[in-house]
């Protein structure tokens, strides 16, 4: 579903992506890990797009994902959701949820009104719908973010630390619903650093250092016998 070939990244003489490839799978639940600055944000942004690449491509359901005609269908199919929520402050929670769907896909606003209302629901806030985002939790509001990018009905979902902007005790509703998510069989690149999480819920994990995937393998692969002695250490300096 998700086709990355020989994809080089630069921030002006910086080489911040040294030539990745990765596929993911329809349905597949990938986690990334990584120390900072190894290039994770960098490249699920190049995926739709937030980020340009210079060289190697990315294909979305066979879709090359490049500037131009084709981008608005992309990042239609292809959902994000960010470690600062980026709701729009001045509307309720529904009618963030709404928004997309009447904007980009023409919906009649009660159409997507109730849509987006099932979607609150899916994610336990239905009670709080009428609520700007100021009035809500920083979890609370991460959940409307989801439900904010399921309305799209996205064929792939990316999530770039979506719990690390979050007090401690709203990270497991957050990742509860992520891990709902998962079992419906939308596709998930999830950038992480809830171990547990990736643990739990990861069909694969991969780990980036500097620029480079340097291991991927199925969790429990991955924690309990790394093949690499880069992802030996990762893995010990955090736990
Ligand atoms: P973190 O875990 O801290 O979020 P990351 O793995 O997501 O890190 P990136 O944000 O992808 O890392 O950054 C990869 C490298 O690219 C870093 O060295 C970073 O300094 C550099 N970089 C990222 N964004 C820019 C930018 N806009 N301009 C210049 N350099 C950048
Ligand atoms: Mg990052």
């Amino acid at each position: 579903q998700i086709q990355i070939r020989g994809l080089h990244k630069f921030y002006g003489a910086f080489e911040a992506l040294h030539g990745i490839d990765l596929d993911v799978n329809a349905g597949e639940v990938v986690v990334i890990i990584g120390p900072s600055g190894s290039g994770k944000s960098t490249l699920i942004r190049c995926i739709n797009l937030l980020e340009d690449y210079q060289r190697g491509e990315v294909l979305v359901e066979g879709d090359k994902v490049v500037r131009g005609r084709g981008l608005a269908k992309i990042r239609a199919e292809v959902g994000m959701v960010f470690q600062s929520f980026n709701l729009f402050p001045h509307l309720t929670a529904l009618a963030n949820v709404a928004l997309g769907p009447v904007r980009v896909r023409h919906m009649a606003r009660r159409e997507a009104e109730a849509c987006a209302l099932a979607l609150l629901d899916k994610v336990g806030l239905a009670q709080h719908a009428h609520k700007l985002p100021g009035q809500l939790s920083g979890g609370q509001q991460q959940r409307v973010a989801i439900a904010r990018a399921l309305a799209m009905e996205p064929k792939v979902l990316l999530f770039d630390e979506p719990t690390s902007a979050l007090d401690p005790e709203m990270v497991g509703e957050v990742l509860d619903v992520m891990q709902q998510l998962a079992r419906t069989g939308v596709t998930m690149v999830i950038v992480t650093h809830e171990m547990g999480f990736a643990r739990r819920v990861a069909d694969r994990v991969i780990f980036m250092e500097a620029g480079r995937v340097i291991e991927q393998a199925p969790p429990e692969t991955f924690f309990t016998q790394p093949r690499e002695e880069r992802t030996r250490a990762f893995l010990q300096a955090i736990y």
